[in-house]
């Protein structure tokens, strides 16, 4: 399906890095957009100055492109309805503003903020909490209470204002929600939000409506902790004598426990990432790239925790998550993050991998490392250890022991296994060993096997010498391919080391 006319927004505020619940909407935002044949925008909500942190807008823009999430108009791709930062559009909101003030649907206030904190206090010392709304407007100083002249002077003075909406009063609005349905609020319940500052700064709400009009958003598409914000919103947009966009919130991301939102706090504190990419600014943080996942995996994980595609298929390429994706299988409940699943969808991805493509991100691991092997025996190594990994990282866990021998020897297995016939046993095996011809797996597993048997020894005992031996522990893909591919030298070189190593410390 085309719709030319479908353009929907991600709008963070660059306040920090983008946690993962900002990404699964920017995500849910693009995978709406494709589906529909529609635009993604990205917007930087940056009105807020005592928020901005340095850095963030980077970030965010970077991470959207790690995980693959193309921003079809945006700050660093431009188009046709930019600039897409709001510091830039700084001009535009004020006319807006005017624009309600003229008619009637927002005031000037100059309460100052030490008077508001006071009014706060004395609400608070008596159980209750103050708000600046219908009940309270017309004992405050604004335009509402002040005659038209003494407002002019002030705001000709240069005084300090801001512009605040005039909710009415005893109002039900009614609205909905792709995701909630029918939802009313009586305004009464409401207070009037700021809308405008004398420094020339719109505050969120102001600008978020003026642009999402502006770029023609059709859908609005955003986190549930937006939803409070919505009456207020939709109030704006009637007071412009605007369409709005139609509505979509969505459930929060839980913590692995499932009480309570995912914090940016928790990630690091639980032992998994919150974020995309590493945050280096600050209190730094973990992020999900430098963990090693592939961003593959990482959005598909994102795509699931919300919305399902009403089926038991869990893999998805982002073509694939793209034609399935519809808002009508979002969920209203909140989605638990569930750490360990995040890991299982990496390992599908690593074991979808074919062993050159792992090679590849593994050779610089090696090579960091110290090694530097050939190309064919780490796709080899690569064959037989990959099962046992889920992560790039996991690899060189589980094939180590092809670089280097045996510091130490696993206790348990010499407790278990070493006994006083066990230097002459390894001694055979390693004469044996040294004759093998040709020295492949096949050829060393039935040698090693008939010489077992000849001798009437106990087969897994044997076996379990020779792996201490070659490895330090019980541990590894078959023996006879970890023999084979460390050589004959290398192989003789681990029986003599453990054959003396062992007899001495077992003395
Ligand atoms: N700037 C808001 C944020 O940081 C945007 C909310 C919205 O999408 O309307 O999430």
């Amino acid at each position: 399906m085309t719709d030319r006319n479908i353009r929907v927004r991600f709008a963070p505020s660059p306040t920090g890095p983008l946690h993962i619940g900002g990404v699964r909407t920017a995500l849910y935002n693009f995978l709406f957009a494709r589906h529909h044949g529609g635009t993604f925008i990205l917007r930087i909500e940056d009105t807020d100055q005592t928020r901005y942190v340095e850095g963030a807008e980077e970030y965010i823009m970077d991470s959207l492109a790690w995980a693959g999430i193309k921003v079809d108009e945006g700050v660093r791709e431009g188009g046709p309805f930019a600039p897409y930062r709001q510091s830039d559009r700084k001009e535009i909101y004020h006319r807006y503003a005017d624009e309600l003030l003229g008619s009637g649907d927002a005031y000037y206030a100059f309460d100052t903020p030490e008077e508001l904190e006071r009014l706060r206090h004395d609400y608070e010392s008596r159980g209750e909490t103050f708000n600046y709304g219908c009940t309270t407007r017309m004992t405050m100083c604004n335009s509402l209470t002040l005659t038209a002249e003494e407002v002019k002077r002030r705001v000709g003075s240069g005084e300090h204002y801001v512009v605040r909406y005039r909710m009415p009063e005893n109002e039900d609005i009614h609205f909905s929600d792709l995701i909630r349905g029918d939802i009313v609020v009586n305004t009464s319940t409401l207070d009037d939000k700021v809308l405008y500052k004398s420094d020339g700064m719109p505050t969120y709400h102001l600008a978020n409506i003026v642009d999402d009009h502006l770029m023609e958003i059709s859908h609005v598409i955003r986190g549930e902790e937006w939803l409070p914000s919505l009456p207020l919103h939709v109030m704006l947009y009637r007071s412009f004598g605007w369409d709005a966009p139609l509505f979509a919130h969505l459930p929060l991301l839980l913590k692995p426990t499932g009480k309570g939102k995912l914090s940016k706090r928790d990630g690091d504190k639980m032992g998994f990432p919150v974020f995309p990419l590493y945050w280096p600014y600050g209190e730094t943080a973990s992020g999900y790239r430098e963990e090693g996942y592939f961003p593959e995996a990482f959005v598909n994980m994102l795509a699931l925790l919300g919305w399902n595609p009403g089926t038991e298929q869990e893999i998805f390429t982002m073509d694939e998550l793209i034609a399935a994706f519809t808002i009508d299988r979002v969920g209203k409940s909140g989605s638990r993050f569930d750490p360990d699943k995040a890991k299982w969808f990496n390992a599908r991805y690593f074991q979808m991998k074919n062993d050159e493509e792992l090679t590849d991100l593994f050779m610089p691991l090696v090579k960091e490392k110290g090694f530097n092997p050939d190309r064919a025996v780490l796709v080899r190594i690569v064959s037989l250890v990959k099962e046992r990994a889920g992560f790039v990282k996991d690899l060189w866990n589980e094939a180590d022991f092809f670089f280097v021998a045996p510091e130490s020897y696993d206790a348990e297995v010499v407790r278990k296994r070493w006994t006083a016939d066990s230097p002459r046993q390894m001694t055979e095996l390693r004469d044996l060993v040294g004759g093998v011809q040709p020295f492949v797996p096949e050829v060393l597993e039935k040698s090693v096997k008939e010489w077992i048997a000849s001798k009437g020894y106990n087969t897994g005992a044997i076996l379990n010498l020779f792996r201490l031996l070659l490895v330090g522990a019980s541990r590894g893909p078959h023996l006879f391919d970890i023999a084979a591919l460390i050589g004959r030298v290398e192989t003789l070189r681990r029986l003599d080391d453990g054959i003396s190593r062992l007899s001495a410390q077992t003395r």
